[in-house]
């Protein structure tokens, strides 16, 4: 070895991806005391009902390890809860797994389905998880553009990008970081294509109860043909503002759910048993729950998106999820998209994303930056105030 460089001892699939850009924004936010809409997720208090569900199952000694593919009583509140909204009959035993998050969610899917080589198409801007997941499975991204300003995708682009190599598509709806609701019809003509080549559907449904102007949430199992080549993934996190639990999950035909379940075993055993506990007795509490969810959410949407077109941002008004993704070149600024983001946290005080980092193929990102309106109406009105002294 003395003639040869030294080894690394690092694997060359952690070369494709870097530390998450989003967290890095929020490592900025707190250097510059910027307000930090850079990083989607609440800060303000989850609801007291799940807190206290969370507390009591401590104290009733749910300490130890639940079932491996999640609590009896977690999954079948998520089976009932997948009847009531979407009518999908799911038995608890054999098509529902509870994961450390809707994040592991999708590597176990990925992992349990995909021969390294194997094609996913994924629609860009995405969420960034994405090609770190692909690089660890071992999958070729194919990406197809969701165009702005209403990011839509060119039928005739997402054909192109199927093949005999396709194993998997993702969809993400509602659609982090661009606000899109995909349509029946949409899904149909993705729908139409797993059928055609014989692919999955992954789905990413994590904002599923966060929506705007009665728009409907599809869940892409739902439609004709679909629930036995889709993955279905959501979660707790966004619904109950606890992204700190960790409780996600996947929904999928038996044949399905055991494989994505081995990986999910050998990956991390199971999710924290108290917390899926308290889960459980918040879903079965929720109904009047959802509704508050959607004006919370509403009064958010408007509060963001007013100072950002006050102050010279063009936005696309988002129909789900927390997120706006505003374009920047109406207001002047010479650099790129990252310059700008770093131009907002330093010297507005205001962190966003750089849109550049939601996309690989298209340069439509270098125009927008993502901010996120998951934050308390204080943090949101001084955010406004910051950005109308730009
Ligand atoms: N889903 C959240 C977002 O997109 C958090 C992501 C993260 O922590 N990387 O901002």
């Amino acid at each position: 070895m003395s003639s040869t460089a030294p080894r690394t001892h690092i694997a060359s699939r952690t070369a494709v991806f870097n530390e998450s850009v989003i967290r890095e924004m929020t490592r900025l936010a707190h250097l510059y005391g910027a307000m930090n809409l850079a990083q989607g997720y609440p800060d303000f208090p989850a609801p007291a009902f799940i807190k206290q569900a969370a507390i009591d199952a401590i104290n009733d000694d749910i300490n130890q390890y639940a079932i491996t593919w999640g609590s009896p009583r977690l999954r079948q509140a998520i089976a009932d809860k997948s009847k009531r909204f979407y009518g999908l009959d799911l038995d608890p035993d054999r098509e529902i797994t509870v994961t450390c998050g809707a994040t592991e969610a999708m590597m176990c899917a990925l992992l349990a389905t995909i021969e390294p080589g194997d094609e996913v198409i994924v629609f860009e801007p995405f969420y960034e998880n994405y090609v770190p997941d692909a690089a660890m499975s071992g999958a070729n991204l194919v990406f197809v553009t969701l165009h702005a300003p209403e990011f839509r995708f060119d039928p005739d682009e997402l054909r192109r990008a199927f093949s005999g190599r396709t194993r998997a598509v993702i969809v993400n709806t509602p659609n982090n970081p661009s606000g899109k609701v995909f349509t029946r019809e949409e899904l149909a003509q993705v729908a139409a294509l797993c059928q055609e080549f014989d692919c999955l559907c992954i789905t990413d449904e994590i904002y599923e109860h966060i929506l705007y102007d009665g728009r409907e949430h599809i869940p892409m199992a739902t439609l004709p043909g679909m629930y036995d080549r889709t993955i279905t993934i959501s979660g707790l996190s966004k619904t109950f503002s606890v992204t700190g639990w960790r409780l996600g999950y996947v929904l999928a035909k038996p044949e399905l759910s055991n494989a994505v379940r081995k990986v999910h075993d050998f990956l991390t055993v199971g999710a924290p048993a108290p917390l899926q506990e308290a889960a459980a007795v918040a879903m079965e509490q929720a109904a009047s729950y959802y509704p508050e969810l959607h004006e919370l959410y509403d009064a958010k949407r408007t509060a963001l998106l007013t100072a950002l077109r006050e102050s010279g941002f063009d936005c696309h008004t988002p129909e789900g999820a927390y997120y706006i993704m505003a374009g920047f070149r109406g207001l002047g600024f010479k650099g790129d998209d990252t310059a700008f983001a770093h131009h907002l946290i330093e010297r507005v005080g205001v962190a966003p994303v750089p849109g550049s980092s939601f996309y690989r193929t298209g340069a439509e990102g270098a125009d927008f930056v993502r901010f996120t309106f998951s934050k308390s109406a204080e943090t949101l009105a001084e955010a406004a105030r910051r950005l109308s002294r730009m």
